[in-house]
């Protein structure tokens, strides 16, 4: 169960003297729109909410905000992520209640005595980071180390979007502990580290091994059509955790050097829709790395990430590592 909690946020709203606030809200969360408005208005705010799309923590909209007079920004869902900004920004992030949580701990502990850890790195989302030091002293009963490190910009074993420095520290295994495949791939791919992941929605447990897999050769199959490209569109994000300009003016030079025809394309929010109409035979992304790691599919032309264009350009695949870390 998903709590949205705002009495920490309203605390802050106050202490900064917020009258008018712009609140974002993430994709998945918008049924709750209501609510969170509600529950601002009766505190006395007035609240504009902003329908753009919403995924990360990156994606603050400040201009937004300013152009709407509102005095702060409420973001809900996530944790700090841009550290230099000027504007005053709120964040509210969310805690998932689980149902069964001494289940879930002997389940994991379990798992890994059959299997020989006896020392892990264990990381999750902000939803979840209020069950690690519970499951850390659980381990430590049975006889596991866990290690839980503060990475960089983030809480203590926090992933945040595609921010894994908590799995950095000395472990050479990393405990997920959340939903989907992202995180597991990054930090795998980021840190060459063996991943384990407890699913607390589908209450599974799994080694990566056949995800990272598929992951390869999808990843290799597309950078092999990109390579036969004569034309291609570097995608660049205005959105102001997103925006790698320089990056992508590099990349250009590179592309162009090999007799590529190369455009840089700009928007806000990046979809295979607004890209219609342009004649390219590959995209290159230097926004979120999500879209052409979660989202590839949804792209007619071949959606690579801007550090796989090495590997357009001749590099081996040997140690291929797509860096889909900052
Ligand atoms: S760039 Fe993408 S993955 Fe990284 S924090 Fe932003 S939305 Fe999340």
């Amino acid at each position: 169960m998903l709590q949205i909690e705002l009495t920490d946020a309203i605390k802050s709203l106050k202490k900064i003297k917020a009258k008018k606030i712009m609140i974002q809200i993430p994709e998945g969360l918008k049924t709750n729109t209501e609510n969170i408005v509600n529950e601002l208005e009766q505190k006395g705010y007035k609240v504009i909410t902003s329908m753009d799309p919403c995924f990360g923590a990156c994606d603050i909209k400040p201009t937004e905000a300013k152009q709407l007079q509102c005095d702060a920004i409420l973001h809900i869902g996530h944790t700090k992520f841009i550290e230099k900004n000027n504007e005053k920004i709120i964040y509210a992030p969310l805690k998932y209640k689980l149902k069964n949580f001494e289940e879930t701990k002997n389940k994991i502990t379990h798992y890994l005595l059959d299997n020989g850890f006896s020392f892990i790195g264990i990381v999750t989302t902000a939803q979840y980071l209020h069950y690690l030091p519970e499951l850390k002293k659980h381990f430590k009963k049975n006889k596991i180390r866990a290690e839980i490190l503060k990475g960089k910009r983030v809480e203590n074993g926090q992933v945040l979007g595609c921010n894994y420095s908590s799995a950095n520290g000395r472990a050479k295994t990393i405990l997920y502990f959340g939903d989907g495949l992202f995180h597991p791939l990054g930090i795998h791919f980021g840190t060459k580290k063996e991943v384990i992941i407890f699913d607390p929605i589908l209450n599974t447990i799994k080694t990566l091994d056949q995800e990272k897999n598929d992951f390869l050769k999808k990843r290799f199959l597309l950078i092999e059509k990109a390579k036969t490209a004569k034309s291609f569109a570097i995608l660049v994000s205005t959105k102001i955790g997103q925006n790698r300009i320089s990056i992508a003016e590099k990349i250009k030079k590179e592309l162009e050097g090999a007799g590529k025809k190369v455009f840089i394309c700009s928007m806000d929010y990046i979809s295979e829709e607004k890209l219609l109409g342009l004649e390219v035979d590959a995209l290159i992304n230097t926004a979120c790395p999500r879209l052409s790691i979660d989202d590839f599919i949804s792209y007619k032309k071949p959606l690579l990430n801007y550090n796989e264009v090495k590997y357009v350009l001749g590099k081996s695949y040997k140690n291929y590592k797509t860096e889909i870390i900052y």
